[in-house]
């Protein structure tokens, strides 16, 4: 019975419809990815790699990262585990990489800024990520994203590693970028030709789109994704993506039950979300019926609120 069970959950999410929408999970650990292949998760679609650097004074070797990330891609049976580069900075200091004193550490020196501050320890990460590659499907993504040259200097780092670890690009190796600025959610189409998928970061995305700090309660009724605004700069990114640039979306977002048919509807093909969260969302995609859920999420950007976001989807 269990092994049925488990066959249902690993089964692929279809809409009725039959377009296949991948479910991936968040991994914050290593011991998450066992996890995430038990509640039937396709890939995983972020691994934040800072459980790796913080609470420790020196940042971790090569060797140790390459262990951590083969033990993820084994814990997850091998299927795609998209590592993202360090993020940190901003509301998550490591002492190793000081960022002086920002009276604005959102909008300071986090995510990308920082790994291109200190390219030799982003050069370690993707090394370290190019060796797993050669055996194991690999996705890089860079966080914070705002800018073209950003990208161009991430793969520029990345050329160094796939040159350091030999015996040229790994096959199963595909690159993309965070989509959590309005910026980059903007000009998707200046980084298409470099990236093989974005993943759209609706924490940040909401955070910096409404000016909203996340995790103030003041202003936690302002940080609704489901705004109208949120919505417009998801469907902008859908609208400019090409067929070959994967559209995902990372942030709690892809989590909320109710969100499901608009993120699908406006063009989003992967959803990573907490590795509970799979199984519920895998259903969830399973209810869409895409010649409704298209005209759904194009009205849904059109409304004044995100409070009338919800009652439409409330009523769906
Ligand atoms: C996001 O910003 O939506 C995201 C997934 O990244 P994090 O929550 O780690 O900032
Ligand atoms: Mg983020």
């Amino acid at each position: 019975r269990e092994a049925t069970a488990r066959a249902a959950a690993g089964a692929p999410a279809n809409t009725r419809d039959g377009v296949t929408i991948e479910v991936a999970a968040n991994l914050g650990t290593v011991t998450d990815a066992a996890e995430a292949a038990a509640a039937g998760a396709d890939a995983a679609g972020l691994v934040r790699t800072e459980f790796l650097f913080v609470n420790r004074a020196e940042p971790p070797s090569v060797s140790e990262q390459e262990r951590a990330y083969r033990e993820l891609a084994e814990g997850l049976g091998h299927r795609p585990l998209t590592l993202r580069t360090l993020d940190v900075g901003g509301d998550k200091p490591v002492p190793f990489l000081p960022t002086g004193q920002e009276a604005n550490p959102f909008l300071g020196l986090r995510g990308i800024r920082l790994s291109l501050a200190r390219p030799e320890i982003l050069r370690d990460q993707l090394v370290a990520a190019c060796r797993v590659a050669h055996d194991s499907p690999v996705r890089l993504m860079f966080p914070m994203v705002a800018t073209r040259d950003e990208v161009t200097a991430a793969l520029a780092l990345l050329d160094e590693a796939i040159t350091v670890v030999g015996a040229g690009r790994p096959a199963g190796l595909e690159v993309g970028i965070m989509v959590e600025v309005p910026a980059a959610a903007l000009r998707v189409a200046a980084f298409a030709p470099l990236v093989d998928f974005v993943s759209i970061g609706t924490n940040d995305l909401t955070q910096y789109t409404l000016a909203a700090e996340r995790g103030n309660p003041s202003v936690a009724a302002l940080a609704d994704p489901l705004d109208p605004a949120v919505l417009r700069l998801i469907d902008e990114v859908c609208r400019a993506a090409p067929s070959s640039v994967r559209v995902a979306v990372c942030g709690e977002l892809a989590a909320d039950e109710v969100a499901v048919p608009v993120l699908v509807g406006l063009g989003v093909r992967e959803l990573s979300v907490v590795p509970a969260a799979v199984p519920m969302v895998k259903q969830a995609v399973r209810q869409v019926d895409l010649a409704a859920a298209v005209p759904l999420a194009a009205r849904a950007v059109t409304l004044p609120s995100a409070a009338e976001v919800r009652t439409l989807l409330a009523g769906d």
